[in-house]
């Protein structure tokens, strides 16, 4: 049976003494040469659910027939995985907007810059699973630069965006760091505060047919099932910040326009604060709070898909 190694990345060391360094496992396959597939989760540390779907999926490659290398960075940004913020608390910088990172840089660009040199520069094709947070819960895969690889996820939902964010780690496998356009696949899969273990499994069946599409494990491909690409997916942020009671709790579903989304009250006065509509005229549900939550002004309360713009 083939045996993960752990590769100890050092980062830096902190002003408590604490030494910071990344962990990076590494499977080589008992049926010879052919690509290495880099997992990477964490990358916002309060998308929790990425670091227990690489935890699976650890254990599911070991017992596998793997044909090629898989190069996984289960909690690429400790500190704010500790923390469950998605920023960096000791610099308060979205790890995710800085690759590729600057090794004279603050404390998360010399993440990202550690992160750029010894994963995302070395493999040929890239999973980066995200989340909803530690409240709201999410499902739709980005379609980057291979859509083949976003469709086989498995997810129903895709999103094609007409620009992608700049100073993310799929923009260093995308392009500009690397000679290679290596294909890179961002999910967005479960969070918020509820039982993932749905979103787990679809991680781990997700990953393998992904794995499976690369010829990297033995069979077929899964069918996808009917999938919907986006073209149009609004993040709605609430004005003010309170208590959210949600009135829509299901993901993947179609509302009809000014669908009441959910209420914001005030916590001590339950004074009713803010109501949030849906914002086309055919609507779908991509990101929602399954449970009254916490909501600060600015957080993310919805995301909402156009379905009039949306195609097969
Ligand atoms: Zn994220």
């Amino acid at each position: 049976m083939p045996a993960w190694t752990i590769d100890r990345i050092p980062i830096t060391s902190l002003a408590s003494g604490a030494e910071v360094w990344l962990a990076l496992h590494e499977l080589r396959g008992r049926r010879g040469d052919g690509p290495t597939l880099g997992l990477c989760a964490a990358i916002h540390g309060d998308e929790a659910v990425g670091v227990e779907i690489l935890f699976r999926a650890r254990r599911m490659l070991e017992a596998q027939d793997l044909r090629g290398r898989v190069l996984m960075l289960p909690c690429a940004n400790p500190l704010s995985y500790a923390a469950i913020t998605r920023n960096t608390p000791l610099d308060m910088t979205n790890l995710n907007r800085v690759f590729p990172g600057d090794p004279r840089g603050t404390f998360t660009e010399r993440l990202a810059d550690a992160i750029t040199s010894r994963f995302l520069s070395r493999v040929d094709a890239l999973v980066d699973l995200h989340a909803g947070g530690a409240y709201p819960t999410v499902d739709y895969v980005y379609i980057e630069n291979d859509e083949r690889l976003s469709r086989a996820f498995g997810s129903a939902w895709l999103y094609r965006p007409q620009d992608l964010y700049p100073g993310t780690a799929s923009g260093v496998t995308r392009g500009r760091n690397v000679p290679r356009n290596v294909p890179s696949v961002v999910v967005e899969l479960g969070g918020g505060d509820i039982d993932q273990s749905e979103y787990v499994d679809r991680g781990i069946r997700g990953i393998t047919n992904i794995m499976r599409t690369l010829e990297m494990l033995p069979g077929a491909p899964a069918a996808a099932p009917p999938q919907t690409v986006l073209t149009e997916l609004v993040t709605i942020r609430p004005r003010t910040g309170g208590l959210l009671i949600p009135e829509i709790t299901a993901l993947g579903i179609e509302i009809g326009p000014e669908a009441l989304l959910g209420r914001i009250y005030h916590p001590q006065t339950f004074e009713e604060l803010e109501t949030i509509r849906a914002p086309f005229r055919r609507n779908v549900t991509i990101l929602v709070h399954r449970t009254a939550d916490v909501v600060e002004p600015g957080s993310y309360g919805y995301m909402i898909g156009n379905l009039d713009s949306a195609t097969v």
